[in-house]
């Protein structure tokens, strides 16, 4: 693996654990090491790529039929019914890991967390 390889890179490659979610072949999901909520999961292609348009069309399809199957696991797993999925490309957009990766956040109003994330 390259020194430019990011952490989840690493965790495709086994490298650095996780808590998997959900995987097909296209497909990773794992839940967040820093969670703005409790069941904060990550949904990454298995295609190495920093932005959503880089995506080739295998990969992006096999995210879109993924997503709602994750989505339902997250809300299972959470009991909550409602949820955010964010997607973040470029450092101003507040991309932090340069590997293209959907969030799906359960939105969990009792806790306080009435607003789990806001665009800058
Ligand atoms: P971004 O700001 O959209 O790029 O989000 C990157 C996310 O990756 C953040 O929510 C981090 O908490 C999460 N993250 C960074 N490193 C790891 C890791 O090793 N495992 C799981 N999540 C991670």
């Amino acid at each position: 693996m390259s020194d430019t390889a990011t952490v989840f890179d690493k965790i495709l490659d086994g490298e650095l654990p996780c808590h998997r979610v959900y995987e097909d072949e296209h497909v990773l999901a794992f839940l967040d090491i820093s969670p703005l909520a409790p069941g904060h999961t990550l949904v990454i292609p298995k295609q190495r790529k920093a932005f959503l348009h880089e995506l080739d069309d295998e990969y992006a399809a096999a995210i879109g039929r993924a997503l709602p199957r994750i989505a339902r696991a997250v809300m299972a797993a959470s009991g909550v019914d409602q949820y955010n999925v964010l997607q973040n490309n470029g450092r101003g957009a507040h991309q932090a890991v340069f590997h293209v990766h959907f969030h799906v956040i359960p939105k969990i109003e009792h806790r306080g967390l009435g607003i789990s994330w806001r665009p800058g």
